[in-house]
């Protein structure tokens, strides 16, 4: 048995909250604070997870290539932090990412958010997969139940770095759930 020294875990700031959302957005510094506006908004500040790649789960795209299995390593690493509470992933894109090439990539605002709208539905499959190994390892008993939030963020007009977002995709009605109240811990251990 190890000896007990230093400050205890709750000294150093460790608790065993854990955060029952993830979101997956892209990194771009003019989509920042808009998405997390919109976890907000959403009553989620301090309850979520987030992983930023460049241009979010497009990298989860191409089934077994080192890059999309790199992204759902960190997904489900995001995962066992919260013990297997994660009930919902939030996929948030936005118009004019630079990892597919910005908007001039595309022959109308349509066809860019239809591509972007397929990627995180190809994405969307492939995190639950893997999630519910993860979940299967962890907790084979349990039901999995995971819900997806699919949003698009457009530029707002005459602007070039505020998004209004665009619900794509919510099967399982998240959004009109009541939410808790703000929570104002002032971090989620990972
Ligand atoms: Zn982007």
């Amino acid at each position: 048995m190890g000896i007990m020294t230093g400050r205890s875990i709750i000294e150093r700031g460790v608790t065993q909250h854990r955060a029952d959302a993830l979101l997956v957005a892209c990194g771009d510094y003019r989509f920042v604070d808009d998405w997390h506006k919109f976890m907000c908004e959403k009553g989620l500040n301090y309850k979520y997870y987030c992983y930023t790649p460049p241009g979010a789960t497009k990298g989860i795209i191409s089934p077994r290539s080192a890059l999309s299995d790199t992204r759902l390593d960190d997904i489900a690493t995001y995962w066992r932090a919260s013990q297997g509470q994660i009930r919902t992933v939030f996929e948030l894109h936005h118009e004019d990412c630079a990892a597919y090439g910005r908007s001039l990539a595309f022959t109308c605002a349509e066809d860019e958010r239809r591509r972007h709208f397929e990627d995180m539905r190809v994405a969307r499959l492939a995190i639950d997969r893997r999630l519910m190994i993860e979940h299967e390892r962890m907790n084979p008993i349990a039901p999995f139940d995971v819900s997806y939030v699919l949003a698009y963020g457009h530029v707002k007009p005459n602007k070039t770095d505020d998004y209004d977002f665009e619900i794509l995709e919510d099967i399982d009605g998240v959004l009109g759930r009541p939410t808790a109240p703000p929570d104002e811990r002032p971090f989620a251990a990972l």
